[in-house]
Formats: C-alpha cells, sequence, structure tokens
C-alpha cells in the first residue's frame, strides 16, 4: 500500500530539518555494492523516502574487484566509480561522506565523523569486510589490500621493492602475485594449501595455472604456514612450518571476515560477521545488514561481489515492507592471470557421489561439467572466452543435461566463440 506524504516520513523529516535534526527513512552505512544496491531497490520501490548514504571511503563508490587487477597498472581515483557523483542527486540519495562513528539504537541514531546527529527509521550496516589478522608475532608487518586507498599505497611500496612475498593462494593471493610480477619483481606465492585456488579449481586448473605462473616467473610453495614475520633491514623474513623466506615486502591474503566496528558496540558481531535472518534483519529491530559484513548461514556464498549485489537487494525489499527471503545461490568466479581465462560455478556444492564429464583438455582449453541425475550443478572452464562461460552459467543455472551444454558450446565455437 502506498504511504501517503504524512505518513512516509516525509512530514516528519520536515519538521526535523527545521529545527536542524538529520531524519532520514533509511540510513545505510558503507557505500559499496551491498549499500548501494540496497539504496537502489529502496528508490525504485519508494518513490518519496528519504534515504542517507554514508561513505566510508575517500572517493566515490567504485568496483572493488578491480583492485587486484589494475595494481600494476595504477588508476585515477574516479576510475571505476560505480556511480557519479550526478547520480546521487538525480535519484534523490545524500551521499554522506564521513564514517559512521557510533550507533544509539534505542534512540534510532548515529553519529558521524562530521560529528553530527543523524536519525533513521530503518537501518541497513554494509560495512564490509575487514582481513582476518593472523595471530603470530610479527603479523603487523604484513600488507592487506581491500581499499582503493589500500592498492595506491600498497603499489607506491611495490615500486621501490624487488622481492616481494605473497601469502595466501587463493583467488586474490594469485592476482596479487600476477600483477607484482607484471611491475618486474621477482615474487614467491606462499600457501598452505597442497595446490592453487583450490575452493574454486580441480587438480587439472590448479596445474594449469601453477605451469602458468611458473613459466611467468612466479615461484609457488605449497604447505607452508607463517609462525613468524619478522624485521630485517629494509625487508622482512617470513618463518615457515619448515622454511624460512625474505622478501622486501610481504601481501598477505588469507580471508576475510565481517567487518565487527559498530556491530560489536551493537552487541550483534559474532564469530565471523552479524548473523542475520533469512530476510537480512539482525537481532535488533528495524536494524538489517547486507553484503561481506553477514554472518551466512555455513555452506552459503561469502565474500563475493555477486552476492553483495544480491543481499543488498534481499535487504531494501524487507526494509522497504516487499517481503523477500534469501536462498543459498549459485557461486561463481572468473578470474584473469596473465590474460587466461578461469571460470568457475557452484565448485563448492559437488559431491564425490556426483557425475563427472570432461568436454574438452587440451591445449586449446578445458571444459568439465558435474552433474546430479542427469542435471548440471557445477561446470569449470579455462582458456576458452567470455561467451562460452555465459554458456556454462545458463546450463548450470536451469540444470540443463550436460551434454546439451557441451552441443551449445560446441554451435557457439563454430561460429568463432
Ligand atoms: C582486492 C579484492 C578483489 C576482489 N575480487 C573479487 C572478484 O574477483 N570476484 C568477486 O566476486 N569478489 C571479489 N572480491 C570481493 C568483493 O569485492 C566483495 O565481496 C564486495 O565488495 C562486498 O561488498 P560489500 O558492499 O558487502 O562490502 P565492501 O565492498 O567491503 O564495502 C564496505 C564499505 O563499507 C564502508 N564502511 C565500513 N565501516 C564504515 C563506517 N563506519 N562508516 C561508513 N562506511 C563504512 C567501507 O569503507 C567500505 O567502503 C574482491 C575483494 C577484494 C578486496
Amino acid at each position: 500500500m502506498k504511504k501517503s506524504w504524512f505518513s512516509s516520513g516525509l512530514f516528519l523529516r520536515m519538521i526535523l530539518m527545521k529545527k536542524s535534526i538529520s531524519y532520514y527513512d533509511y540510513i545505510i552505512i558503507g557505500a559499496s555494492k551491498a549499500g548501494l544496491t540496497a539504496a537502489t531497490v529502496l528508490r525504485e520501490i519508494q518513490k518519496d523516502a528519504a534515504i542517507l548514504i554514508i561513505n566510508g571511503e575517500d572517493r566515490l563508490p567504485y568496483k572493488r574487484t578491480h583492485l587486484t587487477k589494475f595494481l600494476a597498472r595504477g588508476f585515477d581515483t574516479d576510475d571505476f566509480a560505480l556511480e557519479k557523483r550526478a547520480w546521487f542527486q538525480e535519484q534523490c540519495i545524500d551521499l554522506l561522506d564521513s564514517p559512521a562513528q557510533s550507533i544509539d539504537s534505542k534512540e534510532k541514531s548515529l553519529r558521524c565523523a562530521d560529528d553530527k546527529k543523524y536519525f533513521w527509521g530503518t537501518l541497513l550496516l554494509a560495512t564490509g569486510a575487514v582481513p582476518k589478522e593472523l595471530s603470530i608475532p610479527g603479523h603487523q608487518w604484513l600488507s592487506h589490500l581491500r581499499t582503493a586507498r589500500d592498492t595506491e599505497s600498497i603499489r607506491a611500496k611495490l615500486l621501490q621493492c624487488k622481492d616481494v612475498l605473497v601469502l595466501g593462494q587463493g583467488v586474490e593471493g594469485v592476482e596479487l602475485a600476477e600483477q607484482c610480477s607484471r611491475l618486474g619483481l621477482t615474487v614467491t606465492l606462499i600457501g598452505r594449501d597442497d595446490r592453487l585456488m583450490k575452493r574454486w579449481l580441480d587438480e587439472s586448473q590448479s596445474a594449469r595455472l601453477l605451469a602458468l605462473l611458473e613459466q611467468k616467473g612466479v615461484r609457488c610453495i605449497f604447505g607452508q604456514s607463517p609462525c613468524e614475520i619478522g624485521k630485517e633491514g629494509e625487508g622482512y623474513t617470513m618463518k615457515c612450518d619448515n622454511q624460512q623466506f625474505h622478501g622486501d615486502m610481504i601481501l598477505s591474503s588469507t580471508g576475510i571476515c565481517g567487518n565487527p566496528v559498530l556491530a560489536e558496540d551493537l552487541g550483534i558481531y559474532a564469530q565471523t560477521g552479524v548473523p542475520t535472518d533469512l530476510y537480512c534483519q539482525t537481532e535488533i529491530p528495524g536494524i538489517y545488514a547486507a553484503g561481506d559484513v553477514v554472518q551466512t548461514p555455513p555452506g552459503w556464498p561469502t565474500g563475493l561481489w555477486h552476492w553483495a549485489e544480491y543481499l543488498g537487494t534481499v535487504a531494501a525489499m524487507n526494509m522497504g515492507g516487499q517481503k523477500q527471503m534469501m536462498e543459498n545461490r549459485p557461486t561463481r568466479l572468473k578470474s584473469e592471470p596473465f590474460g587466461s581465462f578461469y571460470y568457475s560455478m557452484s565448485y563448492q556444492e559437488v559431491q564425490s557421489s556426483d557425475k563427472s564429464d570432461v568436454f574438452m583438455d587440451n591445449d586449446r582449453g578445458y571444459v568439465r561439467i558435474f552433474s546430479r541425475e542427469g542435471r548440471s550443478i557445477s561446470a569449470l572452464m579455462t582458456g576458452l572466452g567470455k561467451g562460452i562461460s555465459k554458456i556454462l552459467d545458463a546450463g548450470v543455472k536451469i540444470g540443463k543435461a550436460p551434454g546439451k551444454i557441451f552441443a551449445t558450446i560446441e554451435e557457439a565455437m563454430k561460429d568463432g566463440e
């Protein structure tokens, strides 16, 4: 039911504005994929609502996934901006460049770095993730890359280095190693697993990736966890289980957890983030959470751009009164180290009893589909183009039979894909 202007909060807002108190129907803390998506959806479903989005960074909201892809090349401040500043004005969404510092859930207000108080009708925490700290001596010497500002300062330091250690062999670690290598550095990529990007790739793809990295001069060390970091002159030493490594800098990418700041003060932070119900509502009525800050149910996606977008949508629908329940959804990853293309969809869903069909495994590329009772549930691909990944995406999403997906791929390849 559409609210009248009197009941919509606009009336209250006008009175408060007269008294110099800022009231918004919706305040969103965190201006990245989850927060911005939520603001966009709220504007679509409530044309006259007052919406404030609080930006904690030093630039317009941007595509965070580009940071590890453009570290070597470098970028200008707003190169990856998701929207221009004018867009916020057009949408009547206020963007405040002043981080939130404290929240009073009883009064339904928050205070920002500008020392002003803002009142809300409904609040969304979209404050993202932070790197997991390793609890080892010397962990403060590790460099983490989470924001554009981090990327700029790490790049400036890397330009003064000769050799670098990269810790963590997941997607981010591999991309960081690739970028450091592009900068002409000697790179050692170290991790505790027995192969690269284990969460996303099968053995065959990991082996292809390893061959590629080694061919480009990146040294990969497996089965090693750091136990101590030390400073040695201008560089650092990293002691692992049974080996020791030296580098001018150590980049660490060993996982993330939901941002505890603000949530801990509210008493709604659990082990790895803010738990919500399936409607993105936290245990405090009127406070929702979306994106990487959320502690998702075990086995559900986490730390992914498209998942942050999905949760931002679900949260906004519920905040705006249109009930929508969160569902587990397929995970998807695309990574392009050294110009090659690695694609993985729902690989975490695969069980040992699932059927596997390898449709291509040669110099040109690799395609494998997993299926259960004749329906495709997961796909892996290397070496072929993005058009082929779209065919796999579409096929797995509707559970098409593996043979039918491959027939479509063959047709597309004949047409030059
Ligand atoms: C280097 C890198 C590469 C990645 N590559 C990929 C990839 O290839 N594919 C993929 O799917 N995912 C990738 N990810 C993950 C993806 O970027 C995240 O899942 C996504 O950005 C999460 O969005 P979010 O809105 O929940 O949080 P975030 O993007 O983390 O944003 C949270 C925002 O909240 C702000 N904030 C925090 N506290 C406050 C406060 N008190 N006041 C105001 N603002 C605050 C932060 O400053 C930040 O801007 C990558 C992440 C990184 C760091």
